[in-house]
Protein backbone atom coordinates (compact mmCIF):
# COMPACT_ATOMS: atom_id res chain seq x y z
CA UNK A 1 0.00 0.00 0.00
CA UNK A 2 0.91 3.58 -0.41
CA UNK A 3 -0.38 7.09 0.82
CA UNK A 4 -1.89 6.98 -2.90
CA UNK A 5 -4.60 5.23 -1.03
CA UNK A 6 -5.25 8.11 1.32
CA UNK A 7 -7.98 10.82 0.72
CA UNK A 8 -7.56 13.47 -1.17
CA UNK A 9 -6.45 16.68 0.95
CA UNK A 10 -8.34 19.34 1.52
CA UNK A 11 -8.42 22.89 2.61
CA UNK A 12 -11.22 22.61 5.06
CA UNK A 13 -13.03 20.69 7.22
CA UNK A 14 -16.98 20.50 8.13
CA UNK A 15 -17.43 22.22 11.25
CA UNK A 16 -18.88 19.58 13.28
CA UNK A 17 -16.42 16.92 12.61
CA UNK A 18 -12.90 17.09 14.51
CA UNK A 19 -9.79 17.68 13.44
CA UNK A 20 -7.42 15.18 14.62
CA UNK A 21 -4.39 18.10 15.39
CA UNK A 22 -0.41 17.68 15.94
CA UNK A 23 1.08 17.69 19.24
CA UNK A 24 3.56 20.19 19.46
CA UNK A 25 5.06 21.84 22.70
CA UNK A 26 2.93 19.39 24.90
CA UNK A 27 -0.21 20.74 23.70
CA UNK A 28 -2.50 20.02 20.39
CA UNK A 29 -1.90 22.46 17.24
CA UNK A 30 -4.10 22.71 14.52
CA UNK A 31 -2.44 22.46 10.64
CA UNK A 32 -0.76 25.65 10.24
CA UNK A 33 -1.55 26.09 6.42
CA UNK A 34 -5.34 24.55 6.85
CA UNK A 35 -4.81 20.96 5.35
CA UNK A 36 -6.15 18.05 6.70
CA UNK A 37 -7.40 14.55 5.25
CA UNK A 38 -10.24 11.94 5.99
CA UNK A 39 -10.32 9.60 8.44
CA UNK A 40 -13.15 6.85 8.24
CA UNK A 41 -14.48 4.42 10.77
CA UNK A 42 -13.72 1.36 8.36
CA UNK A 43 -16.75 -0.51 9.91
CA UNK A 44 -19.40 1.69 8.81
CA UNK A 45 -17.51 3.54 5.57
CA UNK A 46 -18.11 6.99 7.30
CA UNK A 47 -16.05 9.82 7.79
CA UNK A 48 -15.42 10.41 11.48
CA UNK A 49 -12.96 12.58 11.39
CA UNK A 50 -10.24 14.80 9.59
CA UNK A 51 -6.69 14.95 10.72
CA UNK A 52 -4.08 17.86 10.43
CA UNK A 53 -1.73 17.28 7.38
CA UNK A 54 1.70 19.20 7.98
CA UNK A 55 3.08 21.77 5.67
CA UNK A 56 6.34 23.26 6.51
CA UNK A 57 5.56 25.58 9.08
CA UNK A 58 4.41 22.95 11.55
CA UNK A 59 7.60 20.33 10.42
CA UNK A 60 9.73 23.33 11.47
CA UNK A 61 7.83 23.99 14.53
CA UNK A 62 7.50 20.30 15.45
CA UNK A 63 11.61 19.63 15.21
CA UNK A 64 12.07 22.86 17.18
CA UNK A 65 10.13 22.24 20.26
CA UNK A 66 11.61 18.64 19.58
CA UNK A 67 15.01 19.89 20.01
CA UNK A 68 14.34 22.13 23.03
CA UNK A 69 12.64 18.74 24.38
CA UNK A 70 15.81 16.64 23.72
CA UNK A 71 17.91 19.31 25.94
CA UNK A 72 15.83 19.05 29.44
CA UNK A 73 14.99 15.23 29.39
CA UNK A 74 18.21 14.59 28.62
CA UNK A 75 20.04 16.58 31.63
CA UNK A 76 16.95 13.90 33.89
CA UNK A 77 19.20 11.85 36.15
CA UNK A 78 18.77 8.05 35.45
CA UNK A 79 16.44 7.84 38.39
CA UNK A 80 13.81 10.76 37.04
CA UNK A 81 14.05 8.95 33.89
CA UNK A 82 12.96 5.87 34.69
CA UNK A 83 10.21 6.70 37.15
CA UNK A 84 8.68 8.88 34.13
CA UNK A 85 8.87 5.48 32.37
CA UNK A 86 7.19 3.38 35.26
CA UNK A 87 5.01 5.73 35.34
CA UNK A 88 3.67 6.00 31.63
CA UNK A 89 3.63 2.06 31.86
CA UNK A 90 1.30 2.30 34.89
CA UNK A 91 -0.97 4.62 33.17
CA UNK A 92 -0.80 2.65 29.56
CA UNK A 93 -1.48 -0.73 31.80
CA UNK A 94 -4.36 1.21 33.72
CA UNK A 95 -6.33 2.79 30.82
CA UNK A 96 -5.42 0.62 28.09
CA UNK A 97 -9.31 -0.22 27.01
CA UNK A 98 -9.52 3.39 26.08
CA UNK A 99 -6.68 2.70 23.46
CA UNK A 100 -8.24 -0.37 21.83
CA UNK A 101 -11.42 1.51 21.07
CA UNK A 102 -9.65 3.92 19.65
CA UNK A 103 -7.86 1.90 17.45
CA UNK A 104 -10.88 -0.11 16.55
CA UNK A 105 -12.83 3.04 15.95
CA UNK A 106 -10.06 3.88 12.84
CA UNK A 107 -8.50 0.79 11.95
CA UNK A 108 -11.47 -1.17 11.79
CA UNK A 109 -9.29 -4.75 13.98
CA UNK A 110 -11.55 -6.05 16.50
CA UNK A 111 -11.35 -5.27 19.90
CA UNK A 112 -9.71 -7.97 21.72
CA UNK A 113 -7.19 -7.71 19.07
CA UNK A 114 -6.94 -4.03 19.27
CA UNK A 115 -5.88 -4.74 22.89
CA UNK A 116 -3.35 -7.82 21.97
CA UNK A 117 -1.22 -4.69 19.88
CA UNK A 118 -1.57 -2.47 23.08
CA UNK A 119 0.24 -5.59 25.17
CA UNK A 120 3.02 -6.19 22.68
CA UNK A 121 3.61 -2.64 23.13
CA UNK A 122 3.84 -2.76 26.74
CA UNK A 123 6.13 -5.34 26.22
CA UNK A 124 8.54 -2.91 25.12
CA UNK A 125 7.73 -0.48 27.36
CA UNK A 126 8.53 -2.99 30.16
CA UNK A 127 11.68 -3.36 28.64
CA UNK A 128 12.18 -0.01 28.55
CA UNK A 129 12.09 0.64 32.15
CA UNK A 130 15.26 -1.43 32.90
CA UNK A 131 16.84 0.70 30.48
CA UNK A 132 19.43 1.91 33.55
CA UNK A 133 21.21 -1.83 33.54
CA UNK A 134 21.16 -2.32 29.93
CA UNK A 135 22.56 1.18 29.06
CA UNK A 136 25.11 0.76 31.45
CA UNK A 137 28.77 1.58 29.96
CA UNK A 138 32.25 -0.32 30.59
CA UNK A 139 35.00 0.34 32.17
CA UNK A 140 38.36 -1.00 32.39
CA UNK A 141 40.52 -0.20 34.82
CA UNK A 142 44.09 -0.06 34.11
CA UNK A 143 44.39 -0.91 30.14
CA UNK A 144 47.72 0.65 30.02
CA UNK A 145 49.68 1.46 33.38
CA UNK A 146 47.91 4.05 35.49
CA UNK A 147 45.11 4.77 32.17
CA UNK A 148 41.60 3.78 32.69
CA UNK A 149 39.78 2.87 29.38
CA UNK A 150 35.86 3.53 29.67
CA UNK A 151 32.32 3.86 27.26
CA UNK A 152 28.94 6.14 27.69
CA UNK A 153 26.34 5.65 25.82
CA UNK A 154 24.31 8.74 24.71
CA UNK A 155 21.13 9.58 23.26
CA UNK A 156 21.23 11.09 19.82
CA UNK A 157 18.94 13.87 19.92
CA UNK A 158 16.22 14.20 18.18
CA UNK A 159 15.03 10.68 16.56
CA UNK A 160 12.27 10.29 14.01
CA UNK A 161 9.58 7.29 13.97
CA UNK A 162 6.79 6.81 11.01
CA UNK A 163 4.31 4.46 10.97
CA UNK A 164 2.07 2.46 9.18
CA UNK A 165 -1.85 2.26 9.37
CA UNK A 166 -1.80 -1.12 10.33
CA UNK A 167 -0.42 -0.95 13.95
CA UNK A 168 -1.22 2.38 14.69
CA UNK A 169 0.19 1.60 18.65
CA UNK A 170 2.03 -1.16 18.85
CA UNK A 171 4.48 -0.15 16.16
CA UNK A 172 4.88 3.45 17.62
CA UNK A 173 6.12 1.00 20.74
CA UNK A 174 8.34 -0.88 19.01
CA UNK A 175 10.58 2.55 19.15
CA UNK A 176 9.42 5.30 21.67
CA UNK A 177 9.85 3.66 25.34
CA UNK A 178 13.12 2.84 23.86
CA UNK A 179 14.50 6.31 22.12
CA UNK A 180 13.00 8.48 24.98
CA UNK A 181 14.57 5.75 28.07
CA UNK A 182 17.66 6.48 26.54
CA UNK A 183 17.26 10.35 26.57
CA UNK A 184 16.36 11.18 23.00
CA UNK A 185 13.68 13.08 22.10
CA UNK A 186 11.01 11.48 19.35
CA UNK A 187 8.52 12.95 16.72
CA UNK A 188 6.44 10.56 15.37
CA UNK A 189 4.45 10.73 12.40
CA UNK A 190 1.73 7.98 12.38
CA UNK A 191 -0.84 6.96 9.42
CA UNK A 192 -2.86 9.67 8.40
CA UNK A 193 -5.24 6.77 7.98
CA UNK A 194 -5.64 6.01 11.68
CA UNK A 195 -4.08 8.77 13.52
CA UNK A 196 -6.04 9.17 16.94
CA UNK A 197 -3.81 6.56 18.67
CA UNK A 198 -0.78 8.96 18.56
CA UNK A 199 -2.71 11.85 20.62
CA UNK A 200 -3.58 9.71 22.95
CA UNK A 201 -0.27 8.27 24.11
CA UNK A 202 1.04 11.51 23.48
CA UNK A 203 -1.15 13.38 26.19
CA UNK A 204 -0.34 9.83 28.33
CA UNK A 205 3.54 10.61 28.28
CA UNK A 206 2.62 14.47 29.52
CA UNK A 207 0.76 12.68 32.48
CA UNK A 208 3.60 10.08 33.29
CA UNK A 209 5.81 13.02 33.84
CA UNK A 210 7.93 13.75 29.97
CA UNK A 211 8.62 16.92 29.50
CA UNK A 212 7.19 18.80 26.78
CA UNK A 213 8.85 18.46 23.42
CA UNK A 214 10.60 15.17 24.34
CA UNK A 215 7.40 13.25 22.43
CA UNK A 216 6.18 15.37 19.84
CA UNK A 217 3.49 14.24 17.22
CA UNK A 218 3.36 15.37 13.48
CA UNK A 219 0.70 14.49 11.89
CA UNK A 220 0.87 14.54 8.02
CA UNK A 221 1.61 12.55 4.35
CA UNK A 222 4.75 13.04 2.24
CA UNK A 223 5.35 16.84 3.32
CA UNK A 224 6.03 15.59 6.86
CA UNK A 225 7.34 12.95 5.99
CA UNK A 226 10.14 14.44 3.73
CA UNK A 227 10.26 17.10 6.21
CA UNK A 228 11.76 14.62 8.87
CA UNK A 229 13.81 12.73 6.37
CA UNK A 230 15.54 16.02 5.50
CA UNK A 231 16.18 17.95 8.81
CA UNK A 232 19.64 18.87 9.52
CA UNK A 233 18.26 18.44 13.18
CA UNK A 234 16.92 15.33 12.89
CA UNK A 235 19.60 12.22 13.78
CA UNK A 236 17.71 9.00 13.16
CA UNK A 237 14.98 7.26 11.43
CA UNK A 238 12.83 4.63 12.56
CA UNK A 239 10.35 3.98 9.72
CA UNK A 240 7.76 0.93 9.68
CA UNK A 241 5.67 0.73 6.17
CA UNK A 242 5.62 -0.62 2.61
CA UNK A 243 8.66 -1.62 0.72
CA UNK A 244 8.96 0.93 -1.79
CA UNK A 245 7.95 3.48 0.92
CA UNK A 246 10.84 2.28 3.36
CA UNK A 247 13.26 2.10 0.29
CA UNK A 248 12.69 5.74 -0.73
CA UNK A 249 13.16 6.38 3.10
CA UNK A 250 16.18 4.97 3.25
CA UNK A 251 18.12 5.67 0.82
CA UNK A 252 16.96 9.83 1.34
CA UNK A 253 17.25 9.58 4.82
CA UNK A 254 20.94 8.37 4.66
CA UNK A 255 21.85 10.81 1.79
CA UNK A 256 20.88 13.32 4.47
CA UNK A 257 23.21 11.57 7.31
CA UNK A 258 20.68 9.96 9.09
CA UNK A 259 20.72 6.90 11.33
CA UNK A 260 18.37 4.69 9.72
CA UNK A 261 16.34 1.36 9.90
CA UNK A 262 13.21 1.14 7.38
CA UNK A 263 10.91 -2.02 7.24
CA UNK A 264 9.53 -3.41 4.26
CA UNK A 265 6.57 -5.31 3.07
CA UNK A 266 6.23 -8.81 3.25
CA UNK A 267 4.54 -11.94 2.04
CA UNK A 268 4.79 -15.14 4.84
CA UNK A 269 5.05 -18.44 3.57
CA UNK A 270 3.97 -21.31 5.78
CA UNK A 271 5.59 -24.71 4.80
CA UNK A 272 3.44 -27.53 5.74
CA UNK A 273 4.99 -30.84 6.01
CA UNK A 274 3.14 -34.18 5.41
CA UNK A 275 3.40 -35.54 9.12
CA UNK A 276 2.15 -31.98 10.57
CA UNK A 277 -0.73 -32.01 12.84
CA UNK A 278 -3.24 -30.77 9.81
CA UNK A 279 -5.66 -29.76 12.30
CA UNK A 280 -3.05 -27.83 14.27
CA UNK A 281 -1.63 -26.58 10.78
CA UNK A 282 -5.33 -25.61 9.36
CA UNK A 283 -6.26 -23.95 12.72
CA UNK A 284 -3.36 -21.61 12.49
CA UNK A 285 -3.11 -20.97 8.61
CA UNK A 286 -6.94 -19.32 9.39
CA UNK A 287 -5.71 -17.72 12.83
CA UNK A 288 -2.56 -15.99 10.79
CA UNK A 289 -4.27 -15.40 7.35
CA UNK A 290 -7.50 -13.91 8.80
CA UNK A 291 -6.63 -12.48 11.92
CA UNK A 292 -6.95 -8.20 11.29
CA UNK A 293 -8.18 -9.15 8.09
CA UNK A 294 -4.81 -9.89 6.97
CA UNK A 295 -3.88 -6.54 7.31
CA UNK A 296 -0.30 -7.54 9.42
CA UNK A 297 3.14 -7.63 8.05
CA UNK A 298 3.54 -11.32 9.95
CA UNK A 299 0.24 -12.59 8.33
CA UNK A 300 0.49 -15.93 6.55
CA UNK A 301 -0.18 -15.46 2.91
CA UNK A 302 0.84 -18.63 1.57
CA UNK A 303 0.32 -22.05 2.56
CA UNK A 304 2.76 -24.35 0.86
CA UNK A 305 1.47 -27.64 0.82
CA UNK A 306 4.22 -30.76 0.59
CA UNK A 307 2.18 -33.16 -1.13
CA UNK A 308 0.25 -35.34 -0.79
CA UNK A 309 -1.51 -33.49 1.95
CA UNK A 310 -2.72 -30.49 -0.13
CA UNK A 311 -6.57 -31.94 -0.77
CA UNK A 312 -7.14 -32.41 3.39
CA UNK A 313 -5.45 -29.03 4.41
CA UNK A 314 -7.25 -27.59 1.80
CA UNK A 315 -10.72 -28.95 2.79
CA UNK A 316 -9.61 -28.29 6.48
CA UNK A 317 -8.76 -24.56 6.08
CA UNK A 318 -12.23 -24.26 4.09
CA UNK A 319 -14.23 -25.82 7.08
CA UNK A 320 -12.93 -23.41 9.49
CA UNK A 321 -13.69 -20.63 7.66
CA UNK A 322 -16.66 -21.10 6.97
CA UNK A 323 -17.65 -20.92 11.09
CA UNK A 324 -15.68 -16.66 10.70
CA UNK A 325 -17.95 -14.09 11.66
CA UNK A 326 -17.40 -11.02 9.70
CA UNK A 327 -18.32 -7.61 11.22
CA UNK A 328 -18.13 -4.14 13.09
CA UNK A 329 -14.59 -4.75 15.41
CA UNK A 330 -16.13 -2.91 18.16
CA UNK A 331 -18.98 -5.54 18.69
CA UNK A 332 -22.72 -5.94 18.44
CA UNK A 333 -25.39 -7.45 19.75
CA UNK A 334 -24.04 -11.25 19.16
CA UNK A 335 -20.73 -10.09 20.54
CA UNK A 336 -17.53 -9.68 18.95
CA UNK A 337 -17.03 -11.06 15.44
CA UNK A 338 -13.49 -12.90 14.06
CA UNK A 339 -12.77 -10.46 11.30
CA UNK A 340 -13.34 -6.45 10.62
CA UNK A 341 -13.16 -4.39 7.69
CA UNK A 342 -10.39 -3.44 5.91
CA UNK A 343 -8.98 -0.05 6.13
CA UNK A 344 -10.27 1.56 3.02
CA UNK A 345 -12.59 1.08 0.44
CA UNK A 346 -9.45 1.91 -1.87
CA UNK A 347 -7.76 -0.84 -0.22
CA UNK A 348 -10.72 -3.40 -0.53
CA UNK A 349 -10.52 -2.73 -4.72
CA UNK A 350 -6.90 -3.47 -4.03
CA UNK A 351 -7.00 -6.84 -2.42
CA UNK A 352 -10.04 -7.59 -4.65
CA UNK A 353 -8.02 -7.05 -8.08
CA UNK A 354 -5.35 -9.94 -6.63
CA UNK A 355 -8.06 -12.04 -6.27
CA UNK A 356 -9.33 -11.17 -10.17
CA UNK A 357 -5.52 -11.41 -10.98
CA UNK A 358 -4.89 -14.98 -9.36
CA UNK A 359 -7.84 -16.13 -11.34
CA UNK A 360 -7.26 -15.06 -14.83
CA UNK A 361 -4.38 -16.46 -14.32
CA UNK A 362 -5.69 -20.13 -13.73
CA UNK A 363 -5.96 -20.43 -9.85
CA UNK A 364 -8.46 -21.92 -8.12
CA UNK A 365 -10.72 -19.82 -5.92
CA UNK A 366 -11.77 -22.19 -3.05
CA UNK A 367 -13.50 -19.75 -1.43
CA UNK A 368 -14.33 -15.89 -2.51
CA UNK A 369 -14.94 -13.05 -0.02
CA UNK A 370 -15.32 -10.02 -2.89
CA UNK A 371 -18.70 -8.89 -2.43
CA UNK A 372 -19.04 -9.38 1.16
CA UNK A 373 -21.43 -7.20 2.27
CA UNK A 374 -22.59 -7.16 6.32
CA UNK A 375 -25.78 -6.73 7.70
CA UNK A 376 -26.54 -2.73 8.69
CA UNK A 377 -23.52 -1.99 8.00
CA UNK A 378 -23.47 -1.92 4.05
CA UNK A 379 -21.57 0.59 3.71
CA UNK A 380 -18.31 -0.42 5.84
CA UNK A 381 -14.96 -1.57 3.74
CA UNK A 382 -15.61 -5.32 4.50
CA UNK A 383 -14.08 -8.20 2.20
CA UNK A 384 -14.79 -11.96 3.30
CA UNK A 385 -11.95 -14.78 3.87
CA UNK A 386 -10.71 -15.92 0.53
CA UNK A 387 -8.92 -18.87 -0.44
CA UNK A 388 -7.26 -19.84 -3.73
CA UNK A 389 -5.75 -22.95 -4.34
CA UNK A 390 -2.82 -23.80 -7.05
CA UNK A 391 -2.11 -20.47 -7.82
CA UNK A 392 0.71 -20.34 -10.06
CA UNK A 393 4.10 -18.73 -8.36
CA UNK A 394 4.27 -17.08 -11.54
CA UNK A 395 1.09 -14.72 -11.01
CA UNK A 396 1.87 -11.66 -10.01
CA UNK A 397 -1.23 -12.50 -7.03
CA UNK A 398 1.66 -14.95 -5.95
CA UNK A 399 4.58 -12.83 -6.01
CA UNK A 400 3.11 -9.22 -4.54
CA UNK A 401 1.85 -8.31 -1.29
CA UNK A 402 -1.99 -8.47 -1.07
CA UNK A 403 -2.29 -7.26 2.38
CA UNK A 404 -5.65 -8.73 2.97
CA UNK A 405 -7.78 -11.62 4.38
CA UNK A 406 -6.26 -13.65 1.02
CA UNK A 407 -5.07 -17.58 1.59
CA UNK A 408 -2.85 -18.63 -1.13
CA UNK A 409 -2.20 -22.55 -1.53
CA UNK A 410 1.00 -24.01 -3.87
CA UNK A 411 1.30 -27.59 -4.02
CA UNK A 412 5.24 -28.65 -3.53
CA UNK A 413 6.34 -32.03 -3.90
CA UNK A 414 8.57 -31.76 -0.97
CA UNK A 415 10.49 -30.09 1.61
CA UNK A 416 13.61 -28.81 -0.61
CA UNK A 417 11.10 -27.49 -3.30
CA UNK A 418 9.20 -25.16 -0.22
CA UNK A 419 12.45 -23.99 1.28
CA UNK A 420 13.49 -23.17 -2.67
CA UNK A 421 10.10 -21.24 -3.58
CA UNK A 422 10.63 -19.52 -0.26
CA UNK A 423 14.30 -18.11 -0.36
CA UNK A 424 13.56 -17.13 -4.50
CA UNK A 425 10.75 -14.29 -2.99
CA UNK A 426 11.84 -10.77 -2.82
CA UNK A 427 10.72 -10.49 0.66
CA UNK A 428 12.05 -12.06 4.06
CA UNK A 429 10.16 -10.93 6.84
CA UNK A 430 8.52 -14.27 8.93
CA UNK A 431 7.59 -17.94 7.66
CA UNK A 432 6.78 -20.78 9.69
CA UNK A 433 7.42 -24.82 9.24
CA UNK A 434 4.30 -27.32 10.87
CA UNK A 435 6.03 -30.74 11.11
CA UNK A 436 6.55 -33.00 14.00
CA UNK A 437 10.26 -33.43 12.35
CA UNK A 438 12.61 -32.08 14.42
CA UNK A 439 15.11 -32.56 11.58
CA UNK A 440 13.28 -31.01 9.33
CA UNK A 441 12.86 -28.29 11.81
CA UNK A 442 16.31 -27.68 12.34
CA UNK A 443 17.04 -27.82 8.67
CA UNK A 444 14.45 -25.24 8.21
CA UNK A 445 15.99 -22.74 9.93
CA UNK A 446 19.45 -23.31 9.18
CA UNK A 447 18.64 -22.63 5.38
CA UNK A 448 15.67 -20.47 5.32
CA UNK A 449 16.64 -17.09 4.11
CA UNK A 450 13.93 -14.93 6.64
CA UNK A 451 14.48 -13.08 9.74
CA UNK A 452 11.70 -14.31 11.85
CA UNK A 453 11.15 -18.11 11.93
CA UNK A 454 7.84 -19.67 13.59
CA UNK A 455 8.00 -23.59 14.51
CA UNK A 456 4.80 -24.56 14.85
CA UNK A 457 4.11 -21.16 15.35
CA UNK A 458 2.00 -19.13 12.35
CA UNK A 459 3.42 -15.42 13.80
CA UNK A 460 6.78 -15.70 15.18
CA UNK A 461 6.85 -12.05 16.32
CA UNK A 462 9.71 -12.06 19.29
CA UNK A 463 8.79 -11.01 22.44
CA UNK A 464 10.63 -7.54 23.53
CA UNK A 465 13.90 -8.57 24.54
CA UNK A 466 14.86 -10.21 20.85
CA UNK A 467 14.70 -8.23 18.11
CA UNK A 468 12.29 -7.91 15.42
CA UNK A 469 13.02 -7.59 11.63
CA UNK A 470 13.21 -9.00 8.35
CA UNK A 471 15.14 -10.22 5.79
CA UNK A 472 16.03 -8.83 2.05
CA UNK A 473 13.45 -6.57 0.84
CA UNK A 474 11.79 -6.35 4.36
CA UNK A 475 14.44 -4.35 6.10
CA UNK A 476 16.80 -1.92 4.81
CA UNK A 477 19.51 -1.05 7.11
CA UNK A 478 20.97 -3.21 9.65
CA UNK A 479 19.08 -2.49 12.83
CA UNK A 480 15.98 -4.30 13.76
CA UNK A 481 13.54 -2.66 16.18
CA UNK A 482 13.57 -2.98 19.93
CA UNK A 483 15.89 -5.63 21.89
CA UNK A 484 19.60 -5.18 22.13
CA UNK A 485 19.39 -3.96 18.72
CA UNK A 486 17.00 -1.14 20.17
CA UNK A 487 19.03 0.29 22.62
CA UNK A 488 22.18 0.09 19.65
CA UNK A 489 19.67 2.80 17.34
CA UNK A 490 18.77 4.68 19.83
CA UNK A 491 22.50 5.22 21.63
CA UNK A 492 26.01 6.60 19.60
CA UNK A 493 29.06 4.97 21.77
CA UNK A 494 32.18 7.17 23.15
CA UNK A 495 35.12 5.53 24.03
CA UNK A 496 37.42 7.70 27.39
CA UNK A 497 40.62 7.04 27.69
CA UNK A 498 41.59 8.92 31.00
CA UNK A 499 44.95 8.97 32.72
CA UNK A 500 45.44 11.16 36.03
CA UNK A 501 48.64 12.23 36.43
CA UNK A 502 50.54 10.42 38.88
CA UNK A 503 54.08 11.69 38.83
CA UNK A 504 55.39 8.09 39.71
CA UNK A 505 53.94 6.87 36.33
CA UNK A 506 55.05 10.12 34.02
CA UNK A 507 56.05 8.47 31.11
CA UNK A 508 57.48 11.79 29.84
CA UNK A 509 58.15 12.84 26.25
CA UNK A 510 57.47 9.99 23.28
CA UNK A 511 56.21 10.60 19.99
CA UNK A 512 55.44 6.64 18.98
CA UNK A 513 51.93 5.72 18.68
CA UNK A 514 50.34 4.99 21.66
CA UNK A 515 50.78 1.43 22.70
CA UNK A 516 49.80 -0.86 25.86
P1 LIG B 1 2.76 2.91 3.64
O1 LIG B 1 4.12 2.61 3.15
O2 LIG B 1 1.73 3.35 2.67
O3 LIG B 1 2.83 4.09 4.74
C1 LIG B 1 3.69 4.03 5.85
C2 LIG B 1 4.02 5.46 6.28
O4 LIG B 1 4.70 6.11 5.21
C3 LIG B 1 2.79 6.29 6.61
O5 LIG B 1 3.07 7.08 7.74
C4 LIG B 1 2.61 7.14 5.36
O6 LIG B 1 2.04 8.41 5.65
C5 LIG B 1 4.02 7.31 4.84
N1 LIG B 1 4.09 7.42 3.38
C6 LIG B 1 3.31 6.77 2.49
N2 LIG B 1 3.63 7.11 1.23
C7 LIG B 1 4.67 7.98 1.32
C8 LIG B 1 5.46 8.69 0.35
N3 LIG B 1 5.24 8.56 -0.95
N4 LIG B 1 6.44 9.48 0.81
C9 LIG B 1 6.67 9.63 2.12
N5 LIG B 1 5.94 9.00 3.08
C10 LIG B 1 4.96 8.18 2.69
O7 LIG B 1 2.27 1.64 4.47
P2 LIG B 1 0.84 1.37 5.10
O8 LIG B 1 -0.12 1.08 4.01
O9 LIG B 1 0.49 2.40 6.11
O10 LIG B 1 1.14 0.02 5.93
C11 LIG B 1 1.08 -1.24 5.36
C12 LIG B 1 2.46 -1.73 4.94
O11 LIG B 1 3.34 -1.71 6.05
C13 LIG B 1 2.47 -3.16 4.44
O12 LIG B 1 3.31 -3.23 3.31
C14 LIG B 1 3.05 -3.95 5.60
O13 LIG B 1 3.68 -5.16 5.26
C15 LIG B 1 4.03 -2.97 6.13
N6 LIG B 1 4.37 -3.26 7.51
C16 LIG B 1 5.59 -3.82 7.74
C17 LIG B 1 5.95 -4.15 9.03
C18 LIG B 1 7.28 -4.78 9.31
O14 LIG B 1 7.57 -4.95 10.46
N7 LIG B 1 8.08 -5.12 8.34
C19 LIG B 1 5.06 -3.91 10.10
C20 LIG B 1 3.83 -3.32 9.82
C21 LIG B 1 3.49 -3.00 8.51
Amino acid sequence: MSTTDAAPATQAAPVDLPIVPHWIDGAERAPAGGRTAEVYNPATGAVSAHVALADEADVAAAIASASRGFETWREYSIAKRQSVLFAFRELLNARKAELAEIITAEHGKVLSDAMGEILRGLEVVELACGFPSLLKGGFSENASTGIDVYSLRQPLGVTGIISPFNFPAMVPMWFFPIAIAAGNAVVLKPSEKDPSASIWMARLWQEAGLPDGAFTVLQGDKTAVDGLLTSPDVQSISFVGSTPIAQYIYETASRHGKRVQALGGAKNHMLVLPDADLDLAADQAVNAGYGAAGERCMAISVVLAVEPVADELVGKIKERIARLRIGNGAGGPDGEPDMGPLITSQHRERVAGYVDIAEADGARIVVDGRGCSVEGHEDGFFFGPTLIDDVPTTSRAYQEEIFGPVLEVVRVPSFRDGVDLINSGAFGNGTAIFTNDGGAARRFQHEVQVGMIGINVPIPVPVAYHSFGGWKSSLFGDAKAYGEHGFDFFTREKAITSRWLDPAQHGGINLGFPQN
